[in-house]
């Protein structure tokens, strides 16, 4: 099999970058090699460093933003908030390195001391998805660094290139080049890579199929940390509200942001039958309007295209099975050019069929479940084996309170998008979506391992029950001779 990579940008099918898929023993070798050099840093030594990047990010900002844009399909101006998102991710992960895997005293009842600290786990492998190539493998790469790891970093097969620039930032700010590096190469590079016996641990992003493989491949491995960041199938319901245009634009930013390839993207639209004939028809109207266009267009547009013309055939046919299946249709989802993997909103009610396929359909496609009241959309936001996110538009706060203690999900929200979670905060989810080893503000946890210790500057002891009077023999050792 051919070695060679390529990468095209999705909105002109024109070659963005070349190269080959990487060696991952050679990668390795020079990995356990670093593990020595980047752990004898001081941590502030080591966070120095990444300040230094987080500078070199702000300086290639333009240039790093517009590669996104370009490698992805996704619009300059959210290109822009990705790279702001993974500059921030170093203040953010210095004191997430602090508050919850720095050093502590404890009490001690000897005369010396008892403290916790933290050790990093040695070599750190990082699988990237494809959706934001640069925010979502540095949330794990910046910790991992600052809490004495060494990374291999193996983006997506379809955003190499952002990947290779990414790590170039940690370089040129002075993080050698064996401490964190970019391995290329597809799903197999991935296996390879999770296999290693000198991998310590596997922080993976993207899809559920990806992370249950990676989960049942070191199942019989317990010494490897496996943090696992996976998709949703995530419900927005409607409930009471007077405000229906704020409720439209909530849920079609939660749907269409990022052409919905979002993990947080609301894919169902749970309305009470009482809000239904407000909210859908103000959802189509505002979704209608949408600009979709390529990234570098202007005026900007609202999204770009989904990440290939395989990825957009699929969520076509996806989109033709629902409407074939009892699928009413409300906004047919199209594809402009045949030739390329622009789609347009796509909105369909699927309340009339039975069994609803519980799959991530990773792009601008929205279904809409009509139910009779509370009861039934808390039933239906739970049906799904996924757990990412959950919003609730409208109600009171006792019904919030109810959503929030009933509804199965990592992130529940009120009155806010599904999507467009705070690096600040933990992310993550439970079912097909995590393994409860959450990411962003939490990605501290799974980067270092806890060590308690007792100290003292001389060993200094006594024994102070049980021993004999070395002169005098006892009961039983004088029995012992009989
Ligand atoms: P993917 O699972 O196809 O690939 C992710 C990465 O893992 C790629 O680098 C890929 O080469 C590698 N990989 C795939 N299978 C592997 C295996 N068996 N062993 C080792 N490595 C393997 O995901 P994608 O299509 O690139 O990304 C989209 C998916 O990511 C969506 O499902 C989305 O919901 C999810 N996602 C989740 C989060 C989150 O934080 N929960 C964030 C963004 C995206």
């Amino acid at each position: 099999m051919s070695d060679k990579m390529v990468s095209t940008e999705p909105a002109t099918g024109n070659v963005i970058w070349r190269g080959k898929a990487g060696n991952v023993d050679e990668v390795m070798k020079r990995a356990v090699g670093a593990r020595g050099v980047w752990v004898r840093e001081s941590v502030g030594q080591r966070m120095e460093a990444m300040r230094r990047f987080a500078n070199e990010v702000l300086k290639h900002a333009e240039p790093f933003a517009e590669l996104i844009a370009r490698e992805t399909g996704k619009p300059l101006w959210e290109a822009r908030t990705e790279v702001e998102a993974v500059k921030n991710k170093v203040e953010i992960s210095i004191s997430a390195y602090a508050e919850r895997t720095g050093q502590k005293k404890l009490d001690s009842a000897l005369q010396g001391s008892a403290a916790l600290r933290h050790k990093p786990h040695g070599v750190m492998a990082v699988l990237g998805p494809y959706n934001f190539p640069a925010h979502l493998p540095n949330g794990h790469i910046v910790p991992a660094l600052i809490a004495g790891n060494v990374v291999v970093f193996k983006p997506s097969e379809k955003t190499p290139a952002v990947g290779e620039f990414l790590v170039k930032l940690f370089h040129e700010a002075g993080v050698p080049e064996d401490v964190v590096q970019v391995l290329h190469g597809g799903p197999e590079a991935g296996k390879a890579l999770v296999a290693h016996p000198d991998v310590n641990g596997v922080l993976f992003t993207g899809s559920a199929r990806g992370g249950i493989a990676i989960n049942r491949k070191l199942a019989s491995d317990p010494s490897k940390i496996v943090a696992l960041e996976m998709g949703g199938n995530n419900p927005i319901v409607v409930l009471d509200t007077p405000k229906i245009e704020d409720a439209a634009v909530t849920i079609v930013q939660s749907a269409f942001t990022t052409a919905g390839q979002r993990c947080t993207a609301a894919r169902r639209l749970v309305v009470i039958d009482s809000m239904y004939d407000e909210i859908v028809p103000a959802v189509k109207a505002l979704a209608e309007r949408l600009v979709v266009d390529e990234p570098f267009a202007e005026p900007q547009p609202f999204m770009g295209t989904v990440i290939d013309n395989e990825t957009a055939e699929l969520l076509m046919n996806s989109y033709d099975a629902l409407a074939s299946h009892g699928g009413e249709e409300i906004l047919p989802m199209t594809r402009p050019d045949e030739d390329l993997p622009f789609l347009t909103p796509g909105l369909i009610d699927t309340t009339a069929i039975a069994e609803r396929p519980d799959v991530e359909l990773f792009g601008p496609l929205l279904q809409v479940i009509r139910v009779k009241d509370f009861d039934e959309a808390i039933a239906e936001a739970n049906n799904t084996r996924y757990g990412l996110s959950a919003s609730l538009i409208g109600g009171k706060p006792d019904e919030f309170e109810r959503f929030w203690n009933e509804t199965r999900a990592g992130i529940v929200n009120w009155n806010r998008p599904t999507n467009g979670a705070s690096s600040a905060a933990p992310f993550g989810g439970i079912g097909l979506s995590g393994n409860h080893r959450p990411a962003a503000y939490y990605a501290a946890d799974y980067c270092a391992y806890p060590v308690a210790s007792t100290e003292l500057d001389q060993p200094r002891a006594s024994i102070g029950v049980g021993l004999k009077d070395s002169a005098k023999p006892t009961r039983k050792s004088k029995d012992a001779h009989k």
